[in-house]
């Protein structure tokens, strides 16, 4: 075949195309070719369901985001919202507005990315819809997962005294894309900083792993900001928070650099998008069970601060001083 353009393969064509090396995979009775697809929980199990859309322009743009990690991207981030709750991610639909200037090439490596992303967490496609678009790349994710109903963790379990955790490091997505936006390409030296952004790694095992274990009391993805996101958790759980500017974990190309930068760091750890990094609460007799289960799943966990039972979240230095932030800055650290 040597069709260069969507147009030349119609609907069908590209649906066939788009899913050809799609395998089955467990709970799958039947996949995609039928009207619907049909899946089997496992025994005891019960049905966890999201998802999220990208859009050209608004989520990404085609000149920063090379196809194969879109694809891969398109399913982490809904992938991360599984391992947000504790579960086994599935099955998954894929929905696509597609303008009729796409170029095959780019389908065929979007697709390869987002199959490759969904064979490293064993997720199989079971369907989607495929239409034209008139308005840009349109990409519509649906995950489904699975976990017991006494291990999945919600935004609500949160109490005053649990210790606030997050994986991984913080601000390197929004790092990324400054330096984007400023007008870098991306090269040897800023790859690893721009992976974080183009093609994120949900934490799907770790947070699985602490849920199972029973370590944790509340968690969230990690999408808008610590700050904003352990604000979901405080709500939902009816608490507050106190957050240490100085324990956050930073990327590692971040930590040897001048005060007003760490200053800016700070900031992008506290309120830069894009981490897909966890958040979640934890009574403090866990903190050394959690600190290896976390080494286990090869990830890194890092306490940064401490449920309260006041109204509000703060962040706060050392001293658990609160900082000024009204002042669209945190100016302890300036
Ligand atoms: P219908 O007309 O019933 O919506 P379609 O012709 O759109 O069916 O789709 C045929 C089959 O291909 C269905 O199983 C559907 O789930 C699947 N499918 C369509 N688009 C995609 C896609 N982008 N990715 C995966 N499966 C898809
Ligand atoms: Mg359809």
């Amino acid at each position: 075949m040597s069709h260069d353009n969507i147009s030349q393969l119609g609907e069908f064509g590209l649906i066939s195309r788009l899913t050809t090396s799609v395998t089955t995979g467990q709970g799958v009775l039947t996949g995609i070719g039928d009207d619907a697809a049909i899946t089997q929980l496992s025994p005891g199990m019960q049905l966890l369901t999201s998802t999220d859309m990208l859009l050209e322009d608004v989520h990404f743009r085609k000149r920063w985001h090379d196809p194969y990690s879109l694809g891969r991207k398109s399913l982490a981030v809904n992938l991360s919202d599984i391992a947000a709750m504790g579960g086994i991610p599935r099955w998954a639909l894929l929905s696509l507005g597609i303008p009729p200037d796409l170029t095959l090439d780019f389908l065929d490596e979007f697709s390869a990315g987002f199959l490759a992303m969904a064979t490293e967490h064993g997720v199989t496609l079971i369907g989607g819809d495929t239409c034209s678009s008139k308005a840009g790349l349109t990409i519509s994710v649906t995950i489904m997962g699975e976990q017991y109903p006494q291990q999945i963790i919600r935004r609500s379990g949160a109490v005053c005294g649990d210790e606030i955790w997050c994986t991984g490091t913080l601000g390197a997505a929004a790092l990324a894309l400054q330096l984007l936006e400023g007008g870098a390409g991306r090269t040897q030296e800023n790859e690893a900083i721009m992976t974080r952004l183009l093609d994120p790694a949900p934490r799907v095992s770790v947070g699985r792993a602490l849920s199972e274990a029973g370590l944790v009391s509340a968690m969230i993805d990690i999408s808008d900001g610590i700050l904003a996101d352990f604000g979901h958790i405080a709500d939902l759980s009816g608490v507050g928070g106190q957050l240490f500017a100085e324990c956050l974990p930073l990327p590692g190309e971040q930590c040897q650099i001048g005060q007003a930068e760490g200053r800016q760091a700070r900031e992008r750890a506290l309120t830069g998008g894009e981490d897909y990094e966890l958040c979640f609460t934890a009574r403090p007799d866990n903190h050394e069970k959690i600190a290896s289960l976390a080494k286990k799943c090869g990830v890194a966990a890092t306490p940064v601060g401490i449920v309260t039972d006041s109204k509000n979240v703060v962040v706060c230095d050392s001293h658990g001083t609160p900082l000024d932030m009204s002042r669209g800055g945190f100016n302890h650290f300036s």
